[in-house]
């Protein structure tokens, strides 16, 4: 079945108890055996619980994969897939994933003993050079943040299965989600998502999922789901169960709404710089057309400064003015945000990284809603006009 089928009806039937046609949310945390260890498949809800198993099958169907798990957070998933690592293990990192993402890594897991190198994904030789006959990881994220860089799936799993057979590729696939994109079908063993952002789309749960088809890292997975405690409640899994449904619609209109301001945004002169995978001036353009459904909802640009003063001024009078846009940090939901990474999702790297990877102070980071594009659009073009 297509996508769109799938998002509403994968993993789900009517309740076979009273025959509700949407998924009901059990909070039981725990479940009635008929004798000691003699129950209908649920003990205690850290364990399983069917609300999230329902989503975690809908999930494992979207991204053509056979088994789901979903998490506490998009972090919690994060830290459960490198708790599957011996300590000591060597793992190859994209150079500006998440920063949640790097902090993992950087505070948590190297101190207790993993190995990590950073490379810029979108540069095979860097890759290959940094992979050994050990690596135990390869961890990337393809539309990176905010600079929306793009890493080629396909040439960098071969490449990977070619240099470190024993590793497992992982593609953190929020900015795409699998209408755009599915790694698993380009090679990846597993996908991560912050189901906060597209997968649930409203603002309203924090929450992560996984799926792969590799059964022996899903037992593994499984287990520490459960020995870790990284779960979500069924309440959250039931609101993004309920978002899953409209993701393929939403995604076409995120999509729509991105490329048109985008268009429009790289004939401002206000503006230096558009950063949107959908355009053709994006340097791997011809790689989104051959990867991805469509550019997303993410458009990043650089603001010119005004007359009156410096650009992180004019940024800041900028995002102060938007009405409809409202200026905070997260991104995929149904109202659009902008924010200032320099100032706020990036402000923890250090400078002299931010302008190597190329964020400056003028650099704004879209997340483009479900709103009238006319109105996004006037509410953008105000802003330009009275931040000068
Ligand atoms: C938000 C985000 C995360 C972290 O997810 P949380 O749900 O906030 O823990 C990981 N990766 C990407 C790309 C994100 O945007």
């Amino acid at each position: 079945m297509k996508l769109d089928t799938l998002a509403i009806h994968a993993g789900q039937h009517p309740d076979p108890v009273s025959g509700a046609v949407m998924t009901p949310i059990v909070l039981s945390s725990t479940f009635a055996q008929e004798g000691p260890g003699n129950h209908k498949g649920y003990e205690y809800s850290r364990s399983g619980n069917p609300t999230r198993n329902t989503l975690e099958a809908c999930a494992a169907a979207l991204e053509g994969g056979a088994h789901g798990l979903a998490f506490a957070s998009g972090c919690a998933a994060t830290t459960v897939v490198l708790h599957t690592l011996p300590p000591g293990s060597h793992v190859v990192c994209g150079d500006d994933v998440y920063g949640g993402t790097f902090r993992i890594l950087d505070k948590v897991m190297v101190p207790l003993g993993l190995r990590v190198s950073y490379v810029d994904m979108t540069d095979l030789g860097r890759l290959r050079e940094a992979l050994r006959p050990d690596t135990a990881l390869v961890w990337l994220e393809t539309p990176t943040n905010p600079m929306l860089k793009l890493a080629d799936l396909k040439a960098l799993c071969a490449d990977t299965a070619a240099r470190a057979p024993g590793a497992r590729v992982v593609v953190d696939n929020t900015f795409a989600t699998p209408v755009l994109q599915r790694p698993l079908e380009l090679g990846a063993h597993a996908v991560v998502h912050s189901s906060t952002k597209y997968l649930n789309g409203h603002s309203d749960v924090v929450g992560g999922l996984l799926v792969t088809r590799d059964d022996a890292f899903a037992e593994r997975l499984r287990f520490l789901q459960n020995a870790l405690g990284a779960v979500p409640s069924p309440f959250d899994c039931f609101l993004v169960l309920r978002g899953l449904k409209t993701l393929p619609v939403r995604m076409e209109r995120h999509g729509k709404s991105a490329l048109h301001l985008a268009r429009w945004l790289e004939t401002l002169p206000d503006v230096a710089r558009v950063y949107y995978p959908g355009l053709p001036s994006h340097p791997q353009h011809a790689l989104c057309q051959q990867q991805m459904a469509h550019g997303g909802g993410m458009i990043s640009f650089v603001l010119r400064a005004g007359p009156r003063g410096s650009v992180l001024e004019r940024s800041r009078r900028f995002l102060a003015e938007l009405k409809v846009f409202t200026c905070a940090e997260s991104l995929g939901g149904v109202e659009s945000l902008m924010e200032l990474p320099a100032v706020m999702t990036h402000a923890s790297v250090p400078p002299e990284t931010r302008a190597l990877l190329g964020i400056d102070d003028g650099l704004l980071r879209a997340s483009v809603g479900l709103e009238a594009v006319e109105d996004l659009q006037a509410d953008l073009a105000r802003a330009f006009e009275v931040s000068r």
